[in-house]
């Protein structure tokens, strides 16, 4: 499997190569195109495309297998993901740890299947799919968007009868609520703040990763620093983010957006304003 555009919007420069073939060449489906594939373990080739793969991970399929797996967000980040070091990523990409075997199979793989199925990431619900944006579209990434069949090697799925709308694929495999997600998370990814050349520095970089994939860490910094005496968060949402990880990456993206942004996505206790103004008015008088 590969796959071109994650739900983050993050594909890896690796891919880059692909994407610029699948632009050129590759048919452009949508939601009413039809293809034939099955998948299903009385194919010879069941189980062999679940190995060697770059899988990228996004918040929401880390927050998924890890709830899955009884792990907390720390433990599962150690056990199954790697954090590829490039210098020019603009956030932390995360990728699905194969194991150390000959093969490199997928740690979820069992005889039977995907050992986490209905927690699977999303990547492995779209195949054979993949997602691209159109180029230079006047909207960006919430443009022309497109998708196309990626047909790996070796993959027999292709040759079974059952036809597919994409749109009944996509609702078949369960994608909307991840793809929901993956908007949300696009709106960081894709953010116009990296068009003009900008980048995060080290300690942002720290601050995006826990916020968006270590949310245990991140529970701990909501409830033990002083933010909740800062910002206004309503009364529900904070009981909400002491259980729910869905909650707590909701507010996650929205305090990047404001952290690392300055978007207008969280509000200022009106004390906290007062006391900042008081503060810059005093500068202001000490220069003169
Ligand atoms: S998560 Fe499941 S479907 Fe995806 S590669 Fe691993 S075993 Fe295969
Ligand atoms: S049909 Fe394709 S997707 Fe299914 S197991 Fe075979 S190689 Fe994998």
């Amino acid at each position: 499997m590969s796959h071109l555009e994650g739900p983050n919007g993050d594909g890896g420069d690796p891919q880059q190569e692909l994407k610029e073939k699948i632009l050129e060449g590759y048919e452009r489906l949508g939601p009413e195109s039809t293809f034939r594939f099955s998948c299903h373990p009385g194919i010879s080739c069941f189980n062999k495309c679940c190995a060697d793969v770059n899988i990228f991970l996004s918040p929401y399929d880390v927050l998924r297998l890890r709830k899955r797996l009884g792990l907390s967000s720390g433990e599962f980040l150690r056990k199954y993901t790697l954090l590829p070091i490039q210098k020019d990523l603009k956030t932390p990409a995360v990728l699905l740890r194969m194991n150390d075997d000959r093969a490199r199979t997928c740690p979820f793989l069992t005889e039977g299947g995907c050992g986490v199925y209905s927690d699977r990431p999303w990547p492995c619900r779209m195949y054979p799919l993949g997602l691209a944006a159109a180029r230079d579209t006047p909207d960006g990434w919430r443009g022309e968007r497109f998708y196309f069949l990626l047909q790996e090697e070796g993959c027999l799925g292709f040759g079974e009868a059952k036809e597919w709308t994409v749109r009944e694929w996509m609702d078949d495999q369960g994608v909307e609520e991840y793809d929901r997600w993956g908007e949300a998370y696009k709106e960081l990814t894709l953010h116009p703040h990296f068009d003009q050349g900008k980048s995060l520095t080290p300690q942002q970089m720290e601050m995006f990763y826990i916020a968006t994939y270590d949310l245990d860490k991140f529970r701990e910094f909501v409830f033990e620093s002083t933010l909740l005496a800062r910002f206004e968060v309503s009364e529900d949402l904070v009981e909400e983010m002491r259980y729910s990880d869905e909650a707590l990456l909701e507010f996650g993206f929205l305090w990047l957006r404001f952290a690392l942004f300055g978007e207008k996505t969280m509000k200022v206790k009106p004390h906290v304003a007062e006391a900042f103004r008081g503060q810059v008015d005093k500068q202001a008088l000490a220069r003169g």
